[in-house]
């Protein structure tokens, strides 16, 4: 298509073909009724404006139509050259005639609205963020409750193993205790036996010491037998103290 936009508020009009700068200010000046037109005014112009010619650049020729097929402007020469099978052609003159008020209107409207659906865009982009902002708060919160109830948890494992071992000590201390106590006592029976022997044989006639000896063998073997019987019984084995912890415990 013949780009002749009215774009951003810039003024295009049909612009002749010349070879420089200087000859296109003064074509424009003819098409704006002699008004004047700096060479600022012009460069102001996108490039892509500056680069449209009025005649066809292939054959030097003035457009005369308009290929309605191909969308394109062409000389008489470019209808025998490129368009020999193309029926639909308008006057170029007529298709520019009220280009103005057209392409103003139309592309202002586009302009709008292509400009609307960005904002709207931007704005919907700008909301997402926000509530991502509050997706990842109330992540982070979901998170410092978990921390929280597993600190919780934990503490009621140690609590348990603490008591569980506390428990178990004081059993095994109370059981050792009182062994140890009765051992004592054994100690001062047999102390109490030794001091019997001592004192027989020093003072005691054959016959008591025959008797008294057998008395005293028999009262020591009931000894040997209890402290046999606390070994066979396991009482005086090694015991270890420790905590035994289920595996999914631990790390
Ligand atoms: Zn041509
Ligand atoms: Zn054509």
């Amino acid at each position: 298509m013949f780009p002749m936009l009215q774009l951003f508020g810039v003024q295009i009009v049909r612009l002749f073909f010349v070879k420089t700068v200087k000859g296109i200010i003064e074509e424009l000046k003819l098409q704006r009724g002699h008004q004047t037109i700096s060479l600022d005014e012009y460069m102001k112009l996108p490039s892509f404006i500056v680069d449209i010619k009025s005649r066809c650049e292939k054959h030097d020729e003035k457009y005369d139509f308009y290929c309605r097929f191909h969308g394109d402007p062409c000389c008489v020469k470019c209808i025998k050259d490129k368009h020999k099978d193309c029926r639909d052609f308008d006057p170029f003159v007529e298709v520019l005639r009220d280009i103005k008020t057209s392409a103003k209107v139309s592309n202002l409207e586009k302009f709008n609205i292509l400009l609307e659906n960005f904002e709207t865009t931007v704005k919907y982009l700008k909301s997402r963020i926000t509530t991502i902002q509050e997706n990842k708060t109330e992540s982070l919160n979901e998170i410092r409750n978990l921390r929280a109830s597993i600190n919780e948890h934990l503490d009621e494992i140690e609590k348990k193993l603490v008591d569980d071992l506390s428990a178990e000590y004081d059993k095994i201390r109370i059981k050792y205790d009182h062994l140890t106590s009765e051992m004592e006592n054994k100690k001062k029976s047999i102390q109490r036996l030794q001091n019997y022997f001592s004192k027989i044989t020093l003072y005691a006639a054959d016959l008591q010491i025959y008797v008294g000896l057998q008395y005293l063998e028999k009262l020591a073997s009931e000894e040997v037998g209890y402290l046999t019987e606390l070994q066979r019984k396991g009482q005086l084995d090694e015991i270890r103290l420790e905590s035994k912890f289920s595996s999914d415990l631990k790390c």
